[in-house]
């Protein structure tokens, strides 16, 4: 095999885009219609100042981008996506999408591999995590009629809006010291025999924290309760059970007892954006997919992802890039695996660090990726204060000297229930948060916290000084009951 090495879009992208010509020339030559014709000036002109307005972005490809969930897709994805997209294929139906059709079913079958599903199950890839959730809830309700929906207060704030969208009620179950959902809480609204679904996340949004579903399974079964697994964002850690802690590794290990899963390749499978997924565990869930469509052209008498998806056109270029990319990436430790187990690590090393420095202080220990952690101060307004300024500063220098982070808002009793007291005068505040998505993130861990300490302490120096001189009129701020 030859040796690995970077690849960039650039170099890739002419040469399969050059294939996909020489697939359109097989058909004869025609003339562009001259309504389509452009002006080249004018169209160099149009991408001049497209690339000036691109750089009004913050630089998620740079490993310096420790903030939100955001990184650009592998050039593989990139290269495929582009290509595919030239014969803009739609997956809605196997006439709009005949090859990319069959490459989505090979994905998803690698997806249920991943997650050891049974091969009966039903799923296909959707635009994104938020119409993968509406579909699964979609699905919950009308096998579960006039029941509710319990998912975590830490859960992605989607599955509450679904539920409004749905006219299901929700209800957000109280979440732990390590953001995972509390089981005696789920088990006392259990009891009232009102919850039809449970939501258990693992990895949610803001903490990463993992739901506990090995123990929630049980619990349902109990209760005879579906279990859908919102792991849109973590869904790919299951690639890497020996990187996380036994007790997360072991909810991972359950969820093929689940009826349902989420994941989005655009968030851990180096996708571009367009890419969610729903799988159910149980084919039979066909039925609820019903419809009659004068409009669709149903050559092919094999099933269409149409006919069990409640999104109609959807981009075959999606399927293309992620079949393209788990040739090269296969979902296991070997393949994927090794592109999601250094964030993983970074915040582990990162988390210990912080637990050792005078300035900075864990928020919580990171199970995933994802790492929260505040400055060390007295008072919840201070706080606030502080992490704005160390967000502000951090990013407020040259561009190669420039670290991005991201903040996140906590209240006063999440903070006590993980043993940080705080002077109680804000009822919320910012804390600093860092998403280490990208495995460039781990050889730069000792010098991230060192920079956002340094940067810590000027801001708390910063804003105490600042404090300082406006105390007459901020002395009467608390004052609000
Ligand atoms: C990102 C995310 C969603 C929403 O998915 P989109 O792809 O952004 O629509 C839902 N749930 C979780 C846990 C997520 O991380």
């Amino acid at each position: 095999m030859a040796q690995k090495r970077a690849m960039t879009a650039a170099e890739l992208v002419p040469g399969v885009m050059s294939q996909i010509d020489a697939i359109k020339a097989t058909y004869g030559e025609w003339d562009v219609h001259p309504s389509l014709h452009v002006d080249p000036e004018r169209v160099q002109s149009v991408f001049t100042e497209l690339a000036e307005r691109l750089d009004d972005n913050f630089p998620f490809f740079h490993p310096q981008y420790a903030g939100q969930m955001l990184k650009p897709p592998h050039p593989v994805a990139i290269a495929a996506y582009t290509a595919t997209m030239m014969l803009n294929p739609n997956n809605h139906s196997i006439d709009g999408g005949r090859a990319t059709t069959m490459m989505e079913r090979e994905v998803l079958d690698q997806l249920v591999a991943m997650f050891g599903y049974s091969k009966d199950y039903l799923g296909h890839l959707t635009w994104s995590g938020t119409t993968a959730n509406l579909e699964a809830l979609w699905i919950a309700r009308e096998i579960r009629p006039n029941k509710s929906i319990a998912h975590s207060k830490d859960s992605h704030y989607t599955h509450s809006r679904m539920g409004e969208v749905l006219g299901v009620p929700t209800i957000g179950i109280p979440t732990d010291e390590r953001g995972r959902m509390d089981l005696g809480a789920l088990e006392t609204i259990l009891r009232t025999g009102r919850i039809g679904t449970i939501v258990a996340t693992l990895g949610t949004t803001g903490l990463g924290a993992v739901d506990p579903l090995a123990d929630i399974i049980p619990l349902a079964k109990a209760y005879d309760v579906r279990v859908h697994v919102d792991t849109a964002y973590g869904g790919f850690f299951a690639l890497i059970p020996d990187e996380l802690d036994a007790e997360a590794a072991r909810h991972y290990a359950a969820i093929p007892l689940s009826d349902s899963i989420v994941v989005d390749p655009h968030k851990h499978g180096l996708q571009p954006y367009g890419c969610g997924a729903v799988l159910f565990n149980d084919q039979s869930i066909i039925e609820y997919y019903k419809h009659d469509s004068p409009y669709t052209y149903f050559a092919s008498t094999d099933r269409h992802f149409g006919e069990i998806q409640l999104e109609c056109s959807r981009a075959g270029a999606s399927a293309a890039a992620l079949w393209a990319t788990l040739q090269v990436f296969p979902l296991t430790r070997d393949g994927l695996g090794e592109v999601i187990a250094p964030g993983r690590r970074a915040a582990k090393m990162w988390h210990s660090l912080v637990s050792d420095s005078e300035i900075l202080r864990p928020y919580q220990e990171p199970e995933l990726d994802i790492f929260a952690y505040l400055p060390r101060v007295e008072s919840m307004s201070e706080l606030d204060r502080v992490s704005h300024a160390i967000f502000e500063m951090a990013a407020d220098t040259t561009r190669p000297q420039q670290t991005h982070l991201a903040t996140y808002v906590v209240s006063e009793p999440k903070l006590a229930i993980r043993g940080i007291d705080l002077r109680d005068d804000a009822a919320s505040a910012r804390i600093m948060r860092s998403v280490l998505m990208k495995p460039e993130h781990e050889p730069l861990i000792p010098e991230m916290h060192q920079h956002v300490e340094m940067w810590s302490e000027r801001a708390i120096t910063r804003e105490r000084a600042r404090e300082a001189t406006q105390e007459p009129v901020k002395a009467q701020a608390p004052d609000t009951n």
